[in-house]
Parts: C-alpha cells; sequence; structure tokens
C-alpha cells in the first residue's frame, strides 16, 4: 500500500470521530435526528472540500520539477527561482 493512501485513510479516520463527537454533543440540545442530519452533511460537505483541494494540489504537482534546482513548478515557473 501507498504511504500517500495510508495518510488519506487515517484522515478519513479523524474526520468520522470528529464528527460523530460534534454529533454527540449537538444531541444534548437538539433532536438526535437533526443532529444525525447536521453531522451527514458535513461529513459530505468536508468530502467535497478535501476532494477538491486534493485535486487542486494534484494540478499544481503535475507541472513537474525544475531543471535547473529541483524545485516545484506551479503555473510552469519554478517556486524556488522563477525559471521557466
Ligand atoms: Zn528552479
Amino acid at each position: 500500500m501507498q504511504p500517500s493512501r495510508l495518510g488519506f485513510e487515517k484522515r478519513e479516520i479523524i474526520l468520522v470521530l470528529g464528527i460523530l463527537l460534534l454529533m454527540i454533543g449537538m444531541i444534548s440540545f437538539m433532536a438526535p435526528l437533526y443532529a444525525a442530519a447536521i453531522a451527514i452533511a458535513l461529513y459530505f460537505g468536508i468530502r467535497v472540500f478535501v476532494g477538491r483541494r486534493k485535486r487542486q494540489i494534484q494540478n499544481e504537482m503535475g507541472g513537474g520539477v525544475c531543471a535547473t534546482c529541483g524545485g516545484k513548478i506551479v503555473n510552469n515557473k519554478c517556486s524556488n527561482c522563477n525559471l521557466t
């Protein structure tokens, strides 16, 4: 298994645990059905946000590395020495 995939899964567990704790907290002052609905909506909202962010990072990494210094290429420019 790839390390990056493992890291993503660990983050997923933390996300689910965090939302579960939030839901338990919300149940104390609202109906469990509403708390569960908010928790589920929040979970999918974060999933969409993380997915979009991941794609954005992949796009940034897609440029490759600089031939001069080996820095990351962002928007066709080196993030280190600004050479194309
Ligand atoms: Zn460079």
